[in-house]
């Protein structure tokens, strides 16, 4: 007999279990699993997403936090495919480590709203050269697929487009209406591609001279490069890269960051 998710969604831990099965069929067909890929699903929740993963794919590995879901979930899972559940906080999980000598992983998620921007960086520490994880699929609030994807100009356009786009290429795919879950978010959802670029195509010399400068840049996003970069770099330096040092981060362009931050890295 298989047991219940009984439990009700818990808000702390960014709890909306997907119920539209048009919506995982999409997300199926944009993952697109193929013969010996290896999966990894953050927030299994009530498996919305990993039993259909499991019925198409066989084999599947899930971290989960939430204690009281892991009984059913493998439970559940029995009826579907091999699913390896793991009990942990995602950002203490080492996705190189995971990933081990078989190869890149393909992570898969509909993120805990709460922790999106967290996730992200905890993946992209992992997921730069692409060794580790091949590609991410998420579902996340639709404001931050925005900001992801954005480009200069834009007034969404900031750090965490410049970091991800440094090292990923980023696609956001579809829309998702609050209806889709249960309970329904506030906000609106997308799904989003992340694909990690060769280390050699992301050309970054010092990936902490490279964060650093991004986080000053947008620090202070009125202050024109001059000013909000004081600290880490001089005009004469900014003007040498090519770059006007009286234009703002927002207008930057990421190949502008990267060359800025490799021109003015220590040797
Ligand atoms: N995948 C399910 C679905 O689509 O219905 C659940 C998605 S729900 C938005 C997010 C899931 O992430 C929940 O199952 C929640 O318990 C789990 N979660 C929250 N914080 C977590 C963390 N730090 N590490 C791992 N899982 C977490």
């Amino acid at each position: 007999m298989s047991l219940p998710f009984r439990e009700p969604a818990k808000k702390s831990l960014g709890q909306h279990f997907l119920h539209e099965r048009g919506i995982v069929e999409k997300i199926l067909l944009a993952v697109d699993p193929r013969p010996g890929d290896r999966l990894v699903e953050i927030g299994p929740g009530q498996g919305a997403m990993t039993f259909p993963l499991l019925d198409r794919h066989g084999a599947l590995t899930a971290i989960e936090f939430d204690r009281d879901l892991l009984a059913p979930l493998t439970e559940q899972a029995r009826a579907h495919g091999d699913l390896t559940l793991i009990h942990a906080d995602v950002l203490d999980v080492d996705f190189t480590a995971l990933a081990g000598e078989g190869g890149p992983i393909r992570l898969v998620g509909n993120l805990p709203y709460n922790l999106s921007s967290p996730i992200l960086f905890h993946a992209l520490e992992h997921a730069a050269g692409g060794a580790a994880i091949r590609d991410m699929h998420f579902m996340l609030q639709k404001e931050v697929v925005e900001r992801m994807a954005a480009g200069p100009g834009s007034k969404v356009y900031g750090r965490l487009s410049v970091m991800l786009q440094a090292y990923c290429q980023v696609t956001a795919l579809f829309s998702v209406a609050p209806g889709a879950f249960r309970p329904p978010p506030k906000v609106d959802s997308a799904v989003v591609r992340l694909v990690p670029r060769p280390t050699e195509a992301v050309g970054i010399r010092d990936a902490r001279r490279f964060s650093d400068l991004v986080r000053a840049g947008f620090g202070q996003r009125r202050k024109t490069l001059r000013n909000a970069l004081q600290a880490v770099c001089g005009a004469e330096e900014i003007a040498a890269a090519g770059i006007d040092p009286q234009a703002r981060a927002e207008q930057l362009p990421v190949a502008d960051f990267v060359r800025l931050a490799n021109q003015t890295a220590t040797p």
